[in-house]
């Protein structure tokens, strides 16, 4: 077991050199290619319980989806991206090999088409021989894939007026798998949306030491709302409109914690939660935002 592990991790990283990770990657599309009725963004933060799971369609009709949940609800996740008459999953992005965000990848590598698939590149003390994420490798080496493994600064989608680039990680070797998550910032027309996958403060300083632009209208908070992340400093910076936690009711975690939502609530930030809200849908058409709960 362990040696197949070794084998898929070392067919995997021949992709993660650097130098290999965005050459050759055009942008996404071209104003010409903008579909008549595609102009809207939609993101869901799909209620995936204690776990993240996140819907994005872009304004050209491409589709993104930011980690797929747990195991136990993979099927779910396909499901549901199904259900939003989906075949191709044009990027998909594995935030970092926790099971509460990759879990469901091996699911949703299986069950659609994938175009660019983007996951870190952790360092070797650091890789996880869980079976989740074997189960991942697994998936993506029988389809063939490769993974690329992002780096702060990168842009990953640049066209039809809209652009996704990663602000972290900008490590290479954190010692804590939660500080490698893959962070992103999607901006289309006059809206900005900050995706944190479960970064932690000391990626919040990193990022804003990196004098990136953090401002945003809508924050998906770092570790389901946990106080090891969102300091009062960053989300000042951020100034988003709302803010989203995606967490399970009653978690052994006790996300959100309650030092984050107070935080929250003292600068004017309304909170949206997976837990209490269900799903949560937001569209934009790059000026206007409408918000949508499930419950
Ligand atoms: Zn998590």
């Amino acid at each position: 077991m362990k040696r197949g592990i070794a084998a898929l991790l070392s067919a995997a990283l021949i992709f993660m050199l650097p130098g290999c990770d965005l050459l050759g990657l055009q942008p996404a599309t071209s104003a010409s290619q903008v579909s008549s009725g595609g102009d809207t963004l939609e993101v869901h933060f799909i209620d995936a319980g204690q776990a993240d799971a996140i819907f994005i369609r872009l304004p050209d009709g491409q589709v993104m989806q930011i980690d797929a949940g747990k195991n136990s609800t993979g099927e779910e996740i396909t499901e549901y991206i199904r259900s939003q008459g989906v075949e191709k999953i044009d990027y998909l992005v594995g935030t970092h090999p926790h099971e509460d965000h990759i879990g469901g990848l091996d699911n949703v590598i299986n069950e659609f088409e994938i175009g660019e698939l983007y996951m870190p590149r952790i360092s070797a003390s650091d890789t996880p021989t869980t079976q989740t994420y074997e189960d991942v490798l697994t998936a993506v080496s029988s389809k063939g894939m490769t993974i690329t493994a992002p780096h702060s600064g990168d842009v990953i989608i640049d066209g039809g007026g809209f652009k996704a680039q990663v602000l972290s990680p900008a490590g290479e070797d954190y010692g804590d798998l939660n500080e490698y998550s893959i962070v992103i910032k999607l901006t289309y027309g006059d809206t900005e949306f900050l995706f944190m996958g479960d970064a932690e403060a000391v990626n919040e300083r990193e990022i804003i030491d990196a004098g990136y632009d953090v401002s945003a209208d809508v924050l998906k908070l770092g570790h389901h709302g946990s106080s090891t992340s969102s300091t009062e400093d960053f989300l000042r910076r951020v100034s988003p409109n709302y803010a989203v936690i995606s967490c399970g009711a009653g978690n052994s975690y006790g996300h959100p914690h309650e030092e984050v939502v107070e935080r929250c609530s003292g600068l004017g930030i309304d909170l949206l939660r997976t837990d209490t809200d269900g799903t949560v849908v937001i569209k934009t058409d790059g000026q206007r935002i409408d918000v949508s709960a499930e419950k």
